[in-house]
Parts: structure tokens; sequence; C-alpha cells
């Protein structure tokens, strides 16, 4: 059976360029690249070359300012707990309902021991309230984390804007942004546009290189103490051996993100743009989730009334689609996604989503197959679903009430 692979939220196919640029670190440059001897400097030079080319990737910020780790729940986590620990004086954070647990669960449980942590809401389109940002900052707020995109709805925050308000606010308040599901898709300027962020994460997996690591960005005088010790790697600010060949994967990858990203993005806009307006055009009570917010290109986030997301999953599986009921996270629990219950999605739909995105590998296909089988997944889960059945036999403008969750 034929597999369409559209969860390039969850992680994305290792491209073979970059499989054939990590290959001598596991072979002929397996060395240590911390070790004195000669036959190590190949690998020390690896990772120096990938630190200067992830800093160019950034806007041409200094390599120095680039951090590896094993991945973006990493970086967050670092970035968070290593400004906690380094600023005691400072116990306000502000953060959004919607960021990926990797940043949500880290500010809960902070929340838990004792500093006071803000979750900004979100209207109904998933877009933030410029005014309410600027109201939530304090004389004593440490630090504010926002992500750049959403991984659930693909809505893009503002992040340049509100990294700037927060520096003209107070320039001592730390701004960390979430770029995992922004960094080659967006561009990530942190010598331009995104000048006032101080902290930025993002994830190999999500742009052609391995699971298994993400770089953080620390502006140069940052105050954030080591998360990781025990080692002099990464100049004492992450310890632990450096993974040589996913380091020289990502930087890889970000070369070819680069490379390729206009015609990429202007390829995989039209195609989900495609498969977005098909569906609308051919189902009944669906909705985009986002849609009337700024989102990246590959994202469909898509609400189907009156009947289980995972139900649909299940039969898109059975047709060889890889989709996901939320971020890859929580997909496998009935819980509907916390973004989703922020956005305020009426009761009829937040069970009844599905995320939908798309990467670099897909094809017009691969979208003509969803579009054959999407629609027939939803007609015949209608048919056994009595929430649909009590909207049908309903007057119209009640099923559009129950649609409205009033
Ligand atoms: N942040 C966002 C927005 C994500 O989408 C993800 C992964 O889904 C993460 C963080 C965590 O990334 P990783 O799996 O590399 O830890």
């Amino acid at each position: 059976m034929r597999t369409v692979y559209l969860d390039n939220n969850a992680t994305t196919a290792v491209a073979p360029e970059v499989v054939k640029a990590m290959e001598e670190y596991f072979t002929a440059e397996y060395f240590n690249p911390s070790s004195a001897y000669d036959r190590a400097s190949p690998a020390a030079q690896a990772i120096k070359q990938a630190r200067e080319i992830v800093a160019r990737f950034l806007g041409g910020v200094d390599s120095s300012e680039i951090l590896f780790t094993s991945c973006a729940t990493e970086s967050l986590n670092a970035a968070l707990f290593g400004a906690v620990r380094a600023n005691p004086a400072r116990r306000h954070v502000v953060t959004t309902a919607v960021e990926h647990p990797a940043v949500y669960e880290v500010c809960k449980d902070l929340a838990r021991s004792g500093l006071d942590v803000t979750f900004l809401p979100v209207d109904r389109a998933g877009s933030l309230d410029v005014r309410a940002f600027i109201q939530a900052l304090r004389p004593d707020t440490l630090i504010v984390a926002v992500m750049h995109a959403n991984n659930e709805t693909g809505v893009i925050f503002p992040v340049e804007q509100l990294a700037r308000i927060t520096k003209e606010t107070d320039p001592a308040i730390l701004f960390l942004t979430d770029a995992t599901q922004t960094a080659g898709k967006l561009p990530l300027d942190l010598c331009g546009a995104l000048r006032h962020v101080d902290l930025l994460a993002f994830s190999g997996h999500k742009l052609h290189a391995p699971k298994g690591v993400g770089a953080l960005f620390v502006r140069r005088g940052t105050p954030i103490r080591p998360f990781m010790i025990g080692g002099h790697q990464e100049g004492g600010r992450r310890a632990g051996t450096e993974n040589v060949p996913y380091i020289a994967g990502l930087a890889r990858a970000v070369e070819l993100a680069q490379r390729d990203h206009d015609t990429v993005e202007t390829r995989i806009r039209r195609l989900r743009d495609r498969l977005e307006n098909e569906l609308l055009a051919r189902l009944p009570c669906v909705e985009i989730n986002g849609e009337r917010a700024p989102r990246i290109p590959n994202t469909c986030n898509i609400s189907v009334h009156f009947i289980e997301g995972e139900g649909m999953l299940y039969q898109l599986n059975e047709h060889g689609i890889c989709a996901s009921s939320g971020s890859a996270c929580t997909s496998g629990s009935l819980e509907p996604s916390h973004v989703l219950r922020a956005m305020r999605v009426p009761f009829t739909a937040v069970h009844g989503s599905v995320r939908l995105s798309l990467g670099r590998y897909n094809t017009d296909e691969d979208v003509n197959h969803a579009l054959d089988v999407f629609p027939d997944v939803v007609a015949n889960l209608r048919r056994l679903s009595p929430y649909w059945d009590a909207a049908h036999d309903r007057p119209r403008p009640e099923a559009e009430a129950m649609m409205q969750g009033t």
C-alpha cells in the first residue's frame, strides 16, 4: 500500500544529502572531538563548521552563540530552567496557553515550584492579544516564552513585535522563542527582525536532520546557568560528548533548507491550499483551525464536526495516510488538545480535529490520494455518529448553534 506522509510537524524524513554528510563521522572520523591527537581534528572541525553554518542560518549571529543539544525539548528546558537558576530575584514568567509541552509543562512545573506564571490566552483564531501581552509584563518578570509558530495549527505569533515590546518595557526581561516549527519555513534573522530575541530553540528532525539533535541560540551576555553540567563541551554551557554525525547532519539540513527555501515553500503552500480548499468544498460542517490568522505554509488543522478525530486517524491509516490529531505527544490520548481548547473550538469540533502537515517530499499525487480518501472516511464515520444524526434531525439554526458550542 502506498504511504502518504502528512505528519511533517511530528517529524520529517532524513534527507539523503544529510545521511551522506553524516556518514564519515560514523565510520572513518569516529573520534572524540575533544581528544588532543591529530586524528580527532576532523571531528572537531566538523562541529566548528556546523556551528558557523547554523550561525549564518540564524541571520549571521556569532557562532559562539550557538549551542548544540539533543532536541528542542532539551534546548527549551535548558533556556527556562537555566534562566530561572541564574536570576533568583525575578519570579514571574510570561508564556501562552498554546505552547508545546516542552515549554507549557516546564512553565507548569515552575509554577508548582513557586514562580508566578502568566499563561496568555488566545482568541478563536489562535492569535494573541498584544495589549494583554503588554499588560502581563511586570517589574519582576524574568522571562517571556512565546513560540514562533504553533505546532498544531501553524498559527504564527508576532514574535518580532513581542520581543521588541519586551525590551522597550524592560531590557532585563529575557525573551525566548520556540522556533521548532519555523526553522526552515520562516526567516530566522536574529540580527534583523528577531534582534530582540535572547534565546531561540529548534530541532533537527523537523527539517530533515535526524531525531536526537537540536540547537539553542543564546545571545551573548544572556544570564543563564548551564542545565547539563559535567564537562567542558560547548564552552562549558552544555556538557556531554558532542554527537558529531548528527551535528554535521543538522548543518547540512540547514544548508538545504536555506538553499531550497523559496521553491519548497511555494510548492508546499500550493499543495496545502489545494488540499484545504478541496476539503472545505467537498465536506459540510468542517472548519480550518487558525485559518483567520497568519500561518506557516505547510499546516492544515481541520475540524470535522460531529465525529471523532481518533476514528478518522484510524481509517486514514488503513488507507496508508499518516496524520495526527494534535501534537505528536498528545495523539494516542483521547484528551482534546490544550491548544484547541485554548482556542475555544466548540465541543462538536474539538474531538474531530486532524492535523495534516506537509513537507518537502509531498507531491500532487499525495494530495490527490488524501482527497480521494478523506471525504469517504468522514462520510463513513458520520453514518455511525449519533451527534451527526442529532444535528441533522434538528432545524438548521439549532445544528449551527451546536457547532458554535452554544
Ligand atoms: N516545540 C515544538 C513547537 C514542537 O513542535 C516540538 C515537537 O513536536 C518540540 C518543541 C519538541 O521537539 P523535540 O522533539 O525535538 O524535542
